[in-house]
């Protein structure tokens, strides 16, 4: 609960706390599953940021200043930090820290084979770039936990971003890096932040190939995400032939989130970690850290869709119709509109999409073109070449 804007910032930690507690309202979470984070360690946070952006957030203090005086506009700005999206709170840094702390531990569970799988819902902070904070993100979890696997484990990590933004700050680091593969699915950068995350940004140098990026038309549903996603992953999955695979569940391209343009419904939900588990098992002896991200309707969207993954994680096999109604009942308390009864969203929960065969055409065009650079007869020519 450390890492908290404030009071009417979308960014809310009680979404954590919500998962969890529907976990266990069904009795599917036991406790000795439950490990407290560790903070990260200074030279940790230095695997994915600049020396002065880590010193300027930690000299930051609670009361917004620098040693009592006001800090400069222009440093702020240049530091991504005291905006409108990355408000200064306090204990910043501490919280950053223990964001990142809690994906390391995740990564570490997994690569010494404590565990198979391993889910930490504060990581996944997506865009925080070397040099800056960005879209409510200070530290780069998943950039410091990748680079950690490269430097003490040195294994081929695939990375993919389910959240409706892209996934900017992680693909800018391993860019030019062919032992990273990063895939993200995300409503264009034509209408959403941060504006990238275009067909055409593959990679360079000897990274080439490794960045893969799918943009989705606004209003996508169901059918045509799933159909992306499956297609894609399991794709890159098979040309890659990663060692462990870790994915950003961000939870904002559902139809309610109130951030973005995206159409999904449960049923994505459902789908998107049982494909994620399902390719670890087949290609990495089940290695999968699975991260939080992004979510703004945090009553009525983030709670079930993390508890999926879970879920998927414990191969749960119960059925999912009702959602307990001791877990209703308790945090209807805290809100005014009507938390979902069940699991899955109604059959048409919303008026029907005018363009939807143009997007879906769209969406599948965009694939084609974003796997090209892996298809079967690129990497034959690529490879005749050398
Ligand atoms: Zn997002
Ligand atoms: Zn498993």
């Amino acid at each position: 609960m450390l890492y908290q804007f404030g009071p009417g910032h979308p960014f809310n930690p009680i979404r954590t706390k919500m998962t969890v507690d529907l976990l266990q309202c069904m009795g599917s979470l036991d406790d000795s599953y439950i490990l407290t984070p560790r903070f990260a360690r200074e030279e940790e946070i230095l695997l994915g940021h600049s020396k002065d952006y880590v010193d300027f957030v930690k000299s930051i203090d609670d009361a917004g200043t620098l040693d009592g005086h006001a800090i400069d506009e222009e440093l702020l700005l240049n530091y991504g930090i005291g905006t409108e999206d990355t408000p200064i709170f306090k204990n910043m840094h501490r919280a950053g820290l223990m964001a990142a702390g809690g994906t390391l531990e995740a990564i570490d569970l997994v690569l010494q084979g404590k565990a198979k799988h391993a889910l930490s819902l504060m990581g996944g902070l997506h865009h925080a770039l070397s040099g800056k904070g960005s879209g409510f993100c200070i530290y780069n979890d998943i950039v410091i936990g990748i680079k950690h696997i490269l430097k003490n484990y040195h294994k081929k990590v695939l990375y993919i971003d389910t959240d409706a933004h892209h996934g900017d700050g992680v693909q800018w680091a391993f860019y030019d890096e062919p032992g990273v593969c990063t895939l993200s699915l995300h409503e264009t950068g034509k209408y959403l932040f941060p504006g990238t995350g275009a067909v055409h940004e593959r990679g360079s140098g000897a990274g080439y190939a490794f960045t893969v990026n799918i943009p989705l038309e606004p209003f996508t549903e169901d059918d045509s995400f799933i159909e992306s996603y499956r297609e894609s992953f399991e794709k890159v999955a098979e040309y890659f032939k990663p060692d462990i695979i870790i994915t950003q569940n961000g939870a904002d391209a559902h139809y309610q989130d109130p951030l973005t343009h995206l159409m999904l419904t449960m049923k994505s939900y459902h789908f998107i970690p049982k494909l994620a588990h399902e390719l670890a098992h087949k290609y990495c002896q089940g290695k999968w850290v699975a991260l939080g991200g992004g979510g703004y309707n945090i009553f009525q969207v983030v709670p079930r869709a993390w508890a999926l993954i879970w879920l998927e994680m414990i191969h749960y096999q119960g059925r999912l119709d009702t959602l307990p109604r001791t877990w209703i009942e308790k945090w209807q308390k805290y809100w005014d509109g009507p938390i979902p009864e069940k699991w899955s969203d109604p059959q048409h929960p919303y008026e029907a999409i005018p363009r939807k065969e143009e997007i879906s055409y769209k969406n599948e065009m965009n694939l084609k073109n974003a796997l090209y650079s892996i298809s079967n007869e690129l990497v034959h020519k690529l490879d005749q070449r050398f």
